[in-house]
This record gives structure tokens, sequence and C-alpha cells, in this order.
């Protein structure tokens, strides 16, 4: 219930606060009811449900305003309820009764809401349309306004981030700052969509958040000030400024639990756990991970749970526990599979409603067999899981006790290996898995217009290490120089072991200044891994080449490409450098 509740606030706890501000407020009982579920639906669904059964069983002796009201607040509590069909026929319900202009926008308002969580995305969009086509005509402005911003927040939902940016200027303009709560809804909206644009630099985007937060907590709106703290949180994560980006987060969480703003929490926890990754507190960032994990699998949580399972798979391969940490990794990979899709449907959605009739089809189709990949994989995925399963119970029955346990742990063993995503050296990604999940990402950067940088890595001279002091020690310079590399990258980063002596970083959303100061970083760990635990004393180096995407890229190939050439280039002027194309 709660976490329906947090869901809501998120999306509609502003149009709901000004729902029914234009009525009459008569001194009739059934009003007066209204007027307080107004006030309490959000904050006591217990007594308000009770009010609202009490009003169905008056409900002949209601006028038409009135049930409409009824309807919409019945539809809220469904909502709430995560209830979502019922709350669309309860809508429509009240569609039906000829609701007023601003009636009609709540309604639409929670017709999109309980669309957007049971997907139908092309009704969300379309209702959305709608929506904007109606408000222009609006007389009262500050209808208008709020109108503006409750789309603007159903466009963040749905990740078009450049819709929320387009509205924002409206808002701001015809606000003027005199609607203190508008101003402060937009700024943190634009805030936020300007974030996952990545488009604007690293202090003019912390700024933002900055002013969001001062302009919300001085006009008294803390929840708003809490989601500035946690963006400005977010900024410094992605920068890789841990220590800072942690004490934010905290800060942020301290905010948000008096509201129990659970959905945001938990995803603070899943940050936090990757920030204590990235600290090397690994106990405290399985504390986090733990957290996400016991939530329920909604699709609400997926992000946060994406992030924890990542953390899990590389605290474990820290520990060299590499089959648990494959488990989690499978299970994130999953998680970021659902997520793609979940992706691709909302897209296409948005270009449905866009389109004409003949765009329509063919994009329908698009998403079909996107789904029908999906549905294929799954059952791929489901038939190996029985296969072995069988093949284990056929054994049981069969084979004496020891053959068997030889047998099923020979046969766990090979089918690690084969499928293993992760290299058993080094507890890195292997270059298969490696590539399709970079690849995965190119997609979303091509779809968003956003930046990408890989960087290469090849060991110097490292069949002089192999030669001098023996493959165990060159395998040991292999391991250290990969707790390097994780230790310097992000969640959204994809190191990989390429083969060898070589490795690669396939960093998503990334300009290649970013790309390339990390490089220098890790070049520079490289440099200072202490050798001395090997049993030798040597030095390891390696070269870097770094590139990112053009205008012209339609795939990772050619970006790996030139990331290559400015390696060969790195290793032809003396090695131990980082050169970017
Ligand atoms: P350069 O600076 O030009 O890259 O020189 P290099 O010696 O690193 O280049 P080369 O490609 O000739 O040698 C790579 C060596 O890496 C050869 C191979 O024996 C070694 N190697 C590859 N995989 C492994 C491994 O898993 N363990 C160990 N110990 N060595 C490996
Ligand atoms: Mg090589
Ligand atoms: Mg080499």
């Amino acid at each position: 219930m709660l976490k329906a509740l947090n869901r809501l606030l998120c999306t509609t706890l502003f149009i709901f606060c000004t729902a029914v501000s234009a009525d009459d407020v008569s001194a009739d009982d059934i009003d007066q009811k209204l007027d307080l579920l107004d006030v309490s639906i959000l904050k006591d669904i217990d007594t308000s449900s009770a009010t609202i059964n009490e009003l169905f069983g008056l409900f002949d002796s209601l006028s038409r305003q009135q049930k409409i009201r009824l309807y919409i607040f019945e539809s809220v509590r469904l909502i709430l309820a995560g209830k979502y069909e019922n709350a669309l026929q309860t809508l429509d319900k009240a569609l039906f009764l000829n609701p007023n202009d601003e009636q009609l926008t709540n309604i639409y308002g929670y017709k999109i809401s309980a669309s957007i969580p049971l997907k139908r995305y092309e009704d969300a969009f379309s209702l959305l349309e709608k929506s904007l086509a109606r408000i222009d005509s609006f007389q009262d402005n500050s209808i208008k306004i709020s109108s503006y911003v409750r789309l603007m927040n159903t466009y963040l939902d749905l990740d078009k981030y450049d819709e929320v940016l387009r509205l924002s200027k409206i808002v701001f303009t015809l606000n003027q700052g005199q609607d203190s709560k508008a101003h402060c809804y937009a700024m943190v909206l634009t805030s936020s969509a300007q974030l996952s644009l990545h488009q604007i630099p690293y202090l003019e985007q912390l700024q933002l958040f900055e002013d969001t937060q001062g302009y919300c907590q001085q006009n008294n709106f803390p929840l708003i000030a809490a989601m500035a703290i946690k963006g400005k949180a977010t900024v410094e994560f992605e920068h890789h400024h841990y220590q800072t980006a942690e004490g934010l987060f905290l800060k942020a969480l301290a905010a948000y639990q008096p509201f129990n703003f659970e959905l945001e929490i938990n995803n603070i926890y899943a940050y936090l756990s990757e920030v204590y990754f990235q600290l090397q507190q690994f106990q405290q960032a399985v504390e986090y991970a733990e957290l996400v994990d016991k939530l329920t699998n909604e699709p609400n949580n997926y992000k946060a749970k994406q992030r924890a399972y990542n953390v899990l798979s590389m605290v474990a391969s820290k520990r060299g526990q590499f089959k648990v940490a494959y488990q989690y990794h499978v299970q994130s990979h999953a998680i970021g599979m659902l997520l793609i899709n979940d992706k691709k449907v909302k897209e296409t959605a948005y270009q449905v409603a866009k389109f004409d009739n003949a765009e329509k089809t063919r994009q329908l189709n698009k998403l079909a067999q996107d789904q029908e990949m999906l549905a294929k994989e799954r059952s791929i995925m489901n038939n190996e899981k029985s296969a072995s399963f069988m093949f284990s119970t056929v054994l049981t029955g069969t084979v004496a006790f020891l053959s068997l346990l030889l047998a099923t742990a020979w046969m766990q063993r090979n089918q690690f290996r084969k499928q293993a995503q992760i290299d058993l050296l080094t507890g890195l990604l292997n270059r298969g898995t490696g590539e399709e999940k970079a690849e995965d990402e190119f997609v979303q950067v091509l779809a968003r217009g956003g930046q990408y940088s890989v960087i290469v890595i090849d060991l110097d001279l490292f069949k002089q290490i192999n030669d001098s002091f023996g493959h165990g020690t060159g395998d040991w310079a292999l391991k250290k120089v990969a707790e390097v590399i994780t230790a310097n990258t992000r969640s959204t980063d994809i190191a990989s072991r390429m083969g060898g002596e070589e490795f690669a970083i396939f960093m998503p959303f990334t300009t290649i200044e970013l790309a390339v100061e990390l490089a220098k970083k890790i070049r520079f760990d490289i440099e200072s891994i202490d050798t001395r635990f090997s049993g030798h004393q040597f030095t390891i180096t390696a070269s870097f080449g770094v590139s990112q995407i053009t205008a012209d890229d339609l795939s990772l190939d050619p970006i790996i490409n030139r990331a290559d050439t400015a390696l060969y280039k790195a290793k032809s002027e003396g090695r131990n450098k980082v050169v970017s194309l």
C-alpha cells in the first residue's frame, strides 16, 4: 500500500492538491466529506476508504458533480491499492458523467498514472497528447500551469526528457515565479531531465539541483528539496566523487524518511551499496544491497535491484567467490534485459502516438518482434535450466553415489565454464558478454543521442613478465590489473577481459574527457601496483587507447577500431601512455 502511495506521491501529488479548489465549498455534508477526502486520501488511506464506502452508500442522492468527484477519489484509492484496471474503469464512469475542464484534466492524469504500471504506454502517450491539446484552451492560468507541470512529470516517467524541457520553458514563462509550488516542481523536473540527458557540464548540472534545493527549502517544500539533494548526490556519484556522494545520499535518505517515500528510499539504498563498494567498504555495500534484494520483484524496483545485484556480484568476485558472483551477475543481467525491453516498448509507444497509420503498423510489428525475441530468450533459459535438472535426476537413479557426485560436479563446472559470463582468472566479464552488454547500452545511447566512450588496454611487454618470472606471476599480475580496473569503474561502465593481457572498458553516457581522465588514473594505479607480494620485484605498465562515439557510428565496432588505433599509437610512442582519437 505504502509503496503505491509513494509512487503516486511522485507522479500525482501536485495535481491532487489543486484538484477540487474550484468547487464551491457548500455547507452540504457530502461536499464537506468530499473536501476532507481531498486532504486525507494521501495521508490516511484507511479513514479515506471508509468515507468513500460511506458515500457510495448514498450514491443515488449525490449530485452529478459529487458523483464525478467520488469516482475520482475511488480511482485514486484503487491506484494506491495497485488495482489499475479497476481504476481505469472507474475513471471511465466519471468521464461518462460529463466532467468539467478541471476534473477532465485530473481524470486524464489518473488514467495516465494507471496506464503506466499496466505498461499501456500507447494509451498513456495518447492521453498525454489529448491533455496537451486541451490545456491551451484553459482560461485559468493556474490550472494551465499545474496541468503542464503534471505532464512534465509524466513525460519524465516515460523517459521523454526533451518534452520535459520543452514544457518547463512554458511553465517558467507562464508562471513567472508566482506559484512557488509550481516553480519548485518545475525546477526539480527540469534538473532531473537534464541529468538523464547528460548534455550539460558537471558544474552546471550540480548548480541546477543546488538552486532547486535552495528555492524549495526556502518556500517550504521539503520533499522536493530532498529530491534535489538526491539529484546532487547522483551527479557526484556519476563523476566518481564517492565520498561526497555518500554524504549527500545519506542526507537525502534522512530527508525522505519522514515521508516514507519508499521508492526513493530504496533507490538510495541501491546507490549507497555501490558507493560503499567503490569506497572499498564491502560489508556496508553488502548490507545496503541486501536491503534492496529483499524488495518485491515489481517493475518499480528493477533499477535498484539491478544495481544491487551488480554490487553483490562485484563483492563476491572480489572475495574470490566466482560462482556466487556469476549467479548475481545472471540476475542483474536478467533485470537489465527487462529494463531494456521496457525502454523499447516505451519508445515504440511514443513513436506510435506521434506517427501516422502506416508507420504505426510498422512500429507495432517491430514491437511484436522484440517481444517474441524476448519470449524466445526466456524459453531458452528455462529449457537450459530444466535440461540440467533432468539430467541430474536421471543420474541420481542410475549411478552409484560417488560417480554421481563427480559427474554433477563436472557437469556444473563445465556448464559454468561454457556459459560463464565471467572470466575465471580476473572476475571481469569475458569478451562475448562484455561486448554484448556494451552493444545493448550502445543502442540506448543512440536512442537518446548521448555520449559513449571506449578504453582499450594492453599490458606492456607482458611476455617478458611471463618469461622472467613464470606464468604464475603473469596470472597474478593480470588479477591485480583487473582489481585496479574494477576499483576505477562505475556500475554503468562495462569492464571486460578481451583476451590474454587485453582489457576494455565500455562507458555509456560518458564523454571522452572523462574517459581519458579515468584511463590516466588507471595507468597510474597499474604502474603503482606493489609487485613484491608476487615474490618478485618488477613494474607493470599498460598502454591505453581511448575513443568516443561520432555522429556516423551505427555500431560499436568503429569506436573500438579507433580505440585500437589509438592504442597502437601509444605502443609506438613508447608504451605506458594514454592516447585518444
Ligand atoms: P606489447 O607491449 O607489444 O603488448 O608486448 P607484449 O609482450 O605484451 O605482447 P604480446 O602480445 O607479444 O604478448 C602477450 C603475452 O601475454 C603472450 C602470452 O603468453 C601472455 N598471456 C596471454 N594470456 C595470458 C594469461 O592468461 N596468463 C599469462 N600468464 N600470460 C598470458
Ligand atoms: Mg596484446
Ligand atoms: Mg601486450
